[in-house]
């Protein structure tokens, strides 16, 4: 069975798909704890960064690139957070490798 990360990039399951190039796919979090609060996830199943190797974790530079991009895209370039939790010990829900991207409390406040 593959994971729900799996088929909402697959579109077999619903989910609005905001960027994605050949490598993965930005979404917004279902449960947003930022008022911008982004997934970017690779298309490629891993389960955390614990299945990154020297071949594989240039995925990991790809994913912080599009972070720049998407908060860029976003408006939220002049502050905004990345986290990526590894295992169940510090939270992740989804086991299917993903970054957070969270900012935009400043527009929020209307000080931009
Ligand atoms: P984790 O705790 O694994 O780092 O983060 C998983 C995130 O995925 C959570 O913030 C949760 O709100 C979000 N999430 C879980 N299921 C779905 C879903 O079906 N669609 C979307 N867009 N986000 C989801
Ligand atoms: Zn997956």
């Amino acid at each position: 069975m593959t994971c729900i990360f799996c088929q909402i990039l697959a579109r077999e399951l619903p989910g609005e798909i905001l960027y994605e190039d050949e490598d993965l796919g930005v979404i917004r979090d279902v449960n947003p704890e930022a008022p911008v609060h982004l997934l970017i996830i690779p298309k490629r199943h891993f389960d955390s960064m614990n299945s990154l190797d020297e071949k594989t974790a240039q995925i990991a530079a790809k994913m912080f690139l599009a972070a720049k991009k998407m908060a860029e895209a976003h408006g939220i370039q002049s502050g905004y957070k990345v986290l990526i939790n590894n295992g169940m010990g510090a939270g992740q829900q989804v086991r299917h490798l993903h970054m957070h991207l969270m900012g935009g409390w400043e527009r929020r406040q209307g000080r931009r």
